[in-house]
């Protein structure tokens, strides 16, 4: 017999739990309406928890991030699913969405794991960490990271050989097998949707030699290597675990290229790689750091002055248009490149490269909605219906729209977004109340 769906009942539900996502949770929660955040990964905080420092302040991204994310785990008003798929999204009339949400099963009671990491140690099979962007290695019994909220295990099923090492080490015995797939009925009054962002994947330009390159990294890795949670004590070529002292960046990775299929400006390439190349020469102070652009975007409050910071502490920049990147026996790379200011073509030798790629929508959101189309940019972001007067309003009353899942946007531009979702999102609601 087929069983019944739990059915919950919220004023909001946020899908997405990036900084866009939280921001727009915590505010209408303060503000006394009960909320529902559905993120897929297994933890919230989005790619800002995953950051070292933010440009232009080099405020620490994990400093900010913590006190916000444990603030949106404890708020009476905020129930959070993790690890949690939407399914289906209808809307029968104003102030009235049926959602279908599945609950993936972690294997593990989270209320009564301590964050041991005990099982971890036990855990005979280990695989490419994903939230290491494959850099190192994790358990198929593993935490996300040390400042994952919330700070639990998880059981990666897929890779678990079942054979119960993890369970015998558990001191709480919170580890449960038996845990299946849940199915909800949520009905919401609202949506917000902070679905935010994917990273353009480099494998799609061969040309610059990411992935049969050892020594090639993503702008991603780069920012890894940086964090305060990072998998290494100090920065390192993959290839051979050598410390590099001659780092080149390539800017728009699959941005501003249409062979690519992405037309458009990251919006933030430009200062995250600035930001890094400050960052590695304090880590690495005798490395030389060269950055190679086509037109550096430094348009926000305080961004000319960081640019101008990184040029006094000696980073190099070359207006070039990288064309093709070789290895040499010894791991070094070749950047054939164009010199657009004296109109040739050079070559440079780095011992590490970075590639600082872009930012693409997360159009997957859009299937969900049934019988109203969330309707989407000529770019497959989120369509905002009304930009000027109401950015955060969509094609369907009632559903708003958050931080980068409409565009590529910095961090406080994220938290803005947030915040003008949360205000619309208030102002929808009350029109029922009156
Ligand atoms: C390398 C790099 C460095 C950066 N450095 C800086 C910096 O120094 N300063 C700065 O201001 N900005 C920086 N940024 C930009 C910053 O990361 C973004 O502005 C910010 O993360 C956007 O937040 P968001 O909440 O919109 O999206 P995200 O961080 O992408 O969060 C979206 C969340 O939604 C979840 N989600 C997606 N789909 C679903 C679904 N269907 N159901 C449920 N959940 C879903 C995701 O798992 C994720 O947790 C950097 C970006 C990159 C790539
Ligand atoms: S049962 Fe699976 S997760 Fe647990 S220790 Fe064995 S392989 Fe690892
Ligand atoms: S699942 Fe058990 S062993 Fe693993 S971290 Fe949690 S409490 Fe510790």
């Amino acid at each position: 017999m087929k069983e019944t769906k739990k059915i919950l009942e919220y004023d909001a539900l946020v899908v997405g739990g990036g900084i866009a996502g939280g921001e727009s949770a915590l505010n209408l929660a303060n503000l006394g309406y009960k909320v529902l955040l559905v993120e897929k990964d297994l933890t919230i905080g989005g790619k800002m928890i995953m950051l070292s420092k933010v440009f232009p302040t080099l405020d620490c991204a994990a400093c900010i991030t913590t006190p916000k994310v444990s603030e949106i785990a404890r708020h009476q008003n905020i129930t959070i699913f993790t690890g949690a798929e939407v399914k289906r999204i209808n809307k029968l009339g104003e102030h009235r969405f049926e959602v279908d949400v599945l609950q993936k099963p972690r294997y593990v009671n989270v209320a009564d794991c301590t964050g041991c990491q005990m099982c971890e140690e036990v855990c005979p099979v280990s695989v490419s960490d994903e939230y290491q962007y494959g850099m190192v290695g994790r358990k198929a019994a593993y935490i996300p990271f040390s400042i994952a909220s919330p700070r639990a295990a998880a059981i990666d099923i897929e890779n678990c050989t079942l054979c119960g090492a993890c369970e015998r080490a558990c001191p709480t015995k919170c580890i449960d097998f038996t845990q299946t797939e849940e199915e909800f009925l949520v009905k919401a009054k609202s949506v917000v949707v902070a679905t935010g962002f994917n990273l353009f994947d480099p494998l799609k330009i061969p040309r610059y030699g990411y992935g049969s390159q050892k020594n090639i990294i993503t702008s991603m890795q780069m920012e890894r290597q940086l964090a305060p949670t990072r998998p290494f004590n100090t920065i390192l070529r993959p290839g051979d675990g050598k410390m590099p002292d001659n780092i080149a960046y390539v800017l728009c990775t699959g941005s501003r290229d249409k062979s690519v299929g992405n037309p458009i400006c990251s919006q933030v390439c430009c200062m995250y790689s600035i930001k890094q190349a400050q960052l590695l020469m304090g880590a690495l102070p005798m490395a030389d750091i060269t950055i190679y652009y086509l037109h550096i975007r430094a348009f926000g409050k305080g961004f000319n002055e960081f640019y101008a910071q990184a040029q006094d502490m000696g980073v190099e920049f070359i207006k070039g248009k990288v064309g093709k990147i070789t290895e040499k026996e010894n791991g070094n790379l070749i950047l054939r490149y164009e010199d657009i200011e004296a109109g040739v073509v050079k070559e440079a030798e780095h011992d590490m490269v970075v590639l600082s790629v872009g930012i693409l929508p997360n159009q997957g959101i859009s299937d969900v909605f049934e019988n109203e189309k969330l309707e989407l940019d000529p770019f497959n972001f989120v369509q905002q219906s009304d930009m000027l007067a109401s950015p955060a309003k969509t094609s369907i009353e009632g559903v708003f729209v958050a931080g980068t899942a409409s565009g590529p946007m910095d961090i406080p531009d994220s938290i803005l977004s947030g915040g003008a979702a949360s205000a619309e999102t208030t102002s929808y609601l009350r029109r029922e109340t009156v």
